[in-house]
């Protein structure tokens, strides 16, 4: 018997872009040829899609990591790296996808608009980005970006406008089987319904909805998976519960007792859920006496809420049941959707940098060099020649504190300081 799986731990890395290349033009009758190396290219993303096919959560079970292919690296001749392709990975409709670090909705799968849940890093720029008058052979290019990597949560939590919640053997897959085209299976014997099913019922005015025959409470408990409701998150984004109860006491059980256990799993898993919509169905009204329903009716409209005498297995009083569902879900909120609290950019873990760290020294010409893992990643991308990024360039160099240092040093005006390869003289 295959389990319902409708919760996951993966592992994403995107790829790492490609190292920019160190490189210099040859020409025969050119003494020093200019700096030529290329760029790397970008990392693959990776890429989450919904995927219809899908209905559990069952692969990731099984395949934990998932990693997209690395960036090119640059060469010469002004070479770019090729770019990584995309790694895709396809998820059922209504996973809800978190960072696992930080507990935030990273995306909601309800769409099939794809989405990026890690980037790939840049590629590294090559030398010819770093040629300028004033440093005419820079032996330096830049690394590729390592590619974002999540632990990512994934929690299944189905996209239905009606959710069917009641006792195994009630008759919820025969209520969505004769109102829909869905088709699960039906037996007398419980556990039966281990996967969510989904069906549409289709309206004359065209004013279709989605149903939900969900795991039962029972089910899921009986077999030690969890506490039992469990089952419960799936019903967590309808919009309307329709409640069904077996009138006829068949099984030796009280439809009033069955009703109120239901419901005081609902308000246990949330009081949200608790106050979601209700209509009630008594369903085998065709197999209980006439006294069994009104007495149940009377309990149910005591209570204020809608009740539907049915029989799913001969379809009476189904037609009007689905009319009030329909006329319901006209009046009510669309379906809940999770906002997203975090997008890949606004986390890079792989991006941390160590502020306080550099060196200086004074080489032999008097030049003040300074070195730190952090500079490559940082002033990498400054173009010389472009006023802005110097701005940049400036603001990283005092907010670090390198100017300070430089100062307690002791350098004078005009003393050259070298950054990466890229010399400058200093002035105040
Ligand atoms: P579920 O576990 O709630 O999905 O219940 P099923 O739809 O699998 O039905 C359980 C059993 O009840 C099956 O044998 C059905 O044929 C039977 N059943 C369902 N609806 C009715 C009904 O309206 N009247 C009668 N007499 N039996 C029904
Ligand atoms: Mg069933």
């Amino acid at each position: 018997m295959s389990m319902f799986v409708d919760q996951a731990t993966i592992t994403v890395t995107a790829g790492k872009g490609g190292d920019g290349a160190v490189s210099f033009h040859r020409e025969k009758y050119v003494a020093a040829g200019g700096p030529d190396g290329g760029d790397g290219g970008r990392g693959g993303d990776v890429v989450l899609v919904v995927d219809d096919h899908l209905s559990t959560l069952l692969d990731f079970k099984y395949k934990k990591r998932y990693n997209a292919p690395n960036g090119e690296n640059g060469r010469g001749k002004r070479c770019f790296g090729k770019s990584a392709e995309k790694l895709v990975i396809k998820v059922p409709r209504g996973t809800v996808v978190r960072n696992a670090e930080t507990g935030l909705v990273m995306a909601d799968m309800w769409d099939d608009q794809p989405v990026v849940i890690a980037r790939g890093g840049r590629g590294g720029w090559g030398n010819s980005h770093f040629a300028s008058a004033t440093r005419q052979v820079p032996n330096f290019a830049k690394p590729g970006m390592p590619g974002q990597s999540f632990q990512l949560q994934l929690e299944l939590r189905l996209l239905a406008d009606v959710g069917l919640v009641g006792f195994p053997n009630v008759g919820k897959s025969t209520l969505i089987s004769v109102v829909s085209h869905a088709r699960p299976k039906i037996a007398n014997y419980h556990f039966t319904t281990l996967e969510p099913v989904l069906g549409v019922v289709k309206m004359d005015n065209e004013k279709n909805f989605i149903m939900a025959d969900i795991p039962g409470l029972i089910e899921g408990a009986s077999e030690g998976v969890g506490l039992g409701h469990e089952f419960l998150r799936h019903v967590d984004r309808c919009r309307l519960i329709v409640h069904v109860v077996d009138v006829s006491g068949c099984e030796g059980r009280d439809p009033k007792e069955d009703f109120e256990k239901i419901n005081y799993e609902l308000r246990n898993f949330s009081a949200e859920l608790a106050e979601r919509p209700q209509i009630v169905a008594a369903n085998k009204s065709d197999i209980a006496t006439p006294e069994q329903i009104a007495e149940f009716k009377a309990y149910i409209e005591e209570q204020g809420l809608p009740f539907f005498e049915i029989s799913a297995a001969t379809r009476q009083g189904t037609d009007p049941l689905i009319g009030r569902v329909a006329a319901m879900l006209d009046q009510l909120p669309p379906i809940k959707r999770y906002e997203v609290e975090q997008t890949p950019e606004e986390v890079s873990p792989t991006e941390k940098l160590d502020w306080h760290k550099f060196t200086i020294t004074v080489d032999d010409d008097g030049v003040y060099v300074v070195e730190g893992d952090w500079l490559a990643r940082t002033l990498g991308m400054v173009d010389p020649d472009d006023y802005e990024s110097l701005q940049y360039m400036q603001r990283v160099l005092r907010d670090s504190g390198i100017f300070d240092t430089l100062e307690e040093m002791g350098i004078q005006e005009n003393d050259t300081v070298d950054i990466l390869g890229f010399e400058f003289d200093y002035v105040r």
